[in-house]
């Protein structure tokens, strides 16, 4: 008796999808993880004022980028608009609030990357694009390029009229004019070289990122970055390198953040994605390997955010900290800044 109610028990669902005569539809599996850039923020370095807004942002564009996955929208709409929200944001380093080159001035890098048609649009040095990622993604959809450089990023930008433009100095923050004023004294000291350190912690970075997963399957990355304080000789780090710093295909996503040249000689975003796909390792083993192993032997710091068609997400750093923020398929959601802290 009781194993016939079994049966009929695991019956049931079949039987119920018989008697209304459709399957109800399955829950889309989509997926988001997002990142503000790895670095060396100690947990007693920020106020909880500072610690208030980072998730905050966080959740803002975590908000923005599911609205669209919920709506059935693309996981290229939804990497855009999460990174767009994070470059809006001044507490990040990239579109508003990035830092300054050794000129005084700030250089931005950016792109975008759809997996299963492998388009992708990057952009380095711009100066007065608002909003970088709109324009990688513009080279990617609108140009026969998949990158554009310096003054003819500027003069491609010329010809999308969608998209803002700014002065230069739109871009500046009195925080990271101080982190330049901080790097220059420090290089004259003959100190080693800083990167974007923050002006009461260590060095800390900032570039942020996005990858998503739709209700199709598909996946898209994107990251956007100013790159490193008091950079020089038109410097591009890895944000904007296809594979290097940012990365999707068919299976897997990446956006990377850390010291970019330590990322562009690890192929690192590639690298990751092509451990699932050759080697069959999961996608915690294959980001864990990268960015714990590989990117620190050679020297380098930092950290990623991947994703897989499975909705798995992975987010790794080998540096004390990285603003990360995440919405898995079944809806559990959280933003972070350090190890093993409470969710948010
Ligand atoms: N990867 C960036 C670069 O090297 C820096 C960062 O992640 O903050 O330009």
């Amino acid at each position: 008796m009781r194993r016939l109610l079994v049966c009929l028990l695991a019956l049931f669902p079949v039987m119920a999808v018989d008697a209304a005569g459709t399957a109800p539809p399955a829950a889309p599996r989509t997926a988001l993880v997002i990142h503000g850039g790895a670095g060396f923020v100690p947990k007693d370095s920020i106020s909880e004022a500072q610690r208030v807004a980072y998730h905050a942002a966080l959740n803002r564009a975590l908000d923005a980028g599911h609205a669209v996955l919920a709506k059935g929208g693309t996981a290229l709409d939804a990497v855009t608009a999460a990174v767009v929200v994070l470059e809006e944001a001044p507490e990040f380093n990239a579109g508003k609030g990035a830092v300054f080159n050794a000129a005084g001035k700030h250089e931005l890098d950016a792109a975008i990357m759809e997996g299963h048609t492998r388009r992708a649009g990057a952009v380095a040095g711009v100066t007065t694009v608002r909003n970088p990622i709109r324009l990688a993604r513009a080279v990617m959809e609108h140009s026969p390029h998949v990158m554009l450089a310096g003054d003819g990023a500027e003069a491609f930008a010329d010809t999308r009229p969608e998209l803002e433009r700014v002065p230069n100095t739109w871009f500046d923050t009195e925080r990271r004019r101080e982190q330049l004023e901080k790097a220059q004294r420090a290089e004259r000291d003959k100190r080693a070289a800083v990167r974007d350190s923050d002006s009461d912690a260590a060095p800390y970075f900032g570039t942020v990122g996005a990858v998503a997963l739709d209700a199709r399957g598909h996946i898209a990355a994107a990251t956007s970055t100013g790159g490193m304080t008091n950079k020089r000789y038109g410097r591009v780090g890895d944000a904007p390198i296809i594979g290097a710093g940012t990365w999707a295909d068919d299976r897997c996503g990446v956006s990377g953040t850390g010291w970019g040249e330590f990322y562009i000689r690890a192929a690192a975003a590639h690298d990751i994605c092509a451990r699932v796909a050759y080697r069959g390792d999961s996608l915690q083993t294959a980001a864990d390997e990268v960015i714990n192993r590989l990117i620190p032997a050679a020297g380098g710091d930092g950290g990623a955010i991947a994703l897989d068609r499975d909705g798995n997400i992975a987010m790794p750093f080998n540096s004390g900290s990285m603003f990360r923020g995440w919405v898995h398929p079944d809806g559990r959601r959280g933003t972070a800044i350090h190890e093993a802290e409470p969710e948010r």
